[in-house]
């Protein structure tokens, strides 16, 4: 059975209602990313962050998989099919697709903030200040914030390794070493790219642009390859 990888970022989302920040200047919902999405801004003002994520998470609760995430689910009908996504929105799960890589996170979960392994499912929209793990720890949002570890991209460049075809939708492939993955897929493999604004990648070989919107572009490409 073929195997497809892809790679999805914030604009597959984007039409479901969640801001991606490459959108707005660099900030993320009126927030500098440094303020909201690093350790120190943790360690400086864990109240703010904490209250920054939890208004993330309930717009996430509250918006819905688009069309785009179903096409994506849909192609599990007839293939092997890996979705490793930069997004901590569980839109990709909702939408039915059941093999779900997430590189930067999940969150609908909360983590330790003294061991990032420890997570938990979260009861509602908030993570409240006083709760901790089971370390006595504060948990914070299971997010990968800037300057940390990325736990899970050895996992995902041996998954790009192994793809027969590779699609990337909606990522400015700005943030590393996530945007590093697609020098893992195997040169001679098609990798289709869906986006109003290509990214300008640095890979040679089999690259088809597909410059719409993921709502647009990923249901027509997801139709010719159920037709195959
Ligand atoms: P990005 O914000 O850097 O880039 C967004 C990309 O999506 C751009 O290339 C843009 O042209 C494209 N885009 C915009 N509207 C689109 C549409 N309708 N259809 C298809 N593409 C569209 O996003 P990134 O590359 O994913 O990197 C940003 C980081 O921000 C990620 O690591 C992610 O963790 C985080 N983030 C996540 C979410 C989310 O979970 N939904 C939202 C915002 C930011």
């Amino acid at each position: 059975m073929k195997n497809i990888v892809i790679l999805t970022g914030a604009g597959i989302s984007a039409e479901s209602g969640l801001r991606t920040f490459r959108d707005s200047d660099g900030l993320w919902e009126g927030y500098n990313i440094e303020d909201v999405a690093t350790p120190e801004a943790w360690e400086h003002n864990p109240v703010m962050v904490q209250q920054f994520y939890n208004e993330r998470r309930k717009s996430v609760l509250e918006a819905k998989p688009n069309a785009a995430h179903y096409a994506l689910a849909a192609l599990e009908e007839k293939y092997k099919v890996t979705i490793v996504t930069q997004n901590i929105d569980d839109l990709h799960e909702r939408a039915g697709s059941t093999n779900v890589v997430h590189l930067h996170g999940i969150i609908t979960r909360s983590q330790s903030s003294i061991k990032p392994e420890l997570t938990y499912p979260i009861d509602g929209w908030e993570i409240k200040m006083g709760e901790k793990c089971e370390l006595g720890s504060q948990l914070r949002a299971h997010v990968v914030w800037f300057g940390e570890a990325v736990p899970m991209i050895e996992t995902a460049a041996a998954i790009c390794a192994g793809a027969d075809l590779f699609i990337l939708v909606g990522s400015s492939l700005a943030v590393y070493p996530a945007a590093g993955l697609i020098g893992y897929v195997d040169r001679g493999v098609p990798k289709y790219i869906i986006d109003p604004n290509i990214p300008s990648v640095n890979v040679r070989g089999n690259v088809i642009k597909i410059q719409e919107k993921a709502t647009i572009g990923v249901p027509a490409l997801v139709n010719e390859l159920l037709k195959d």
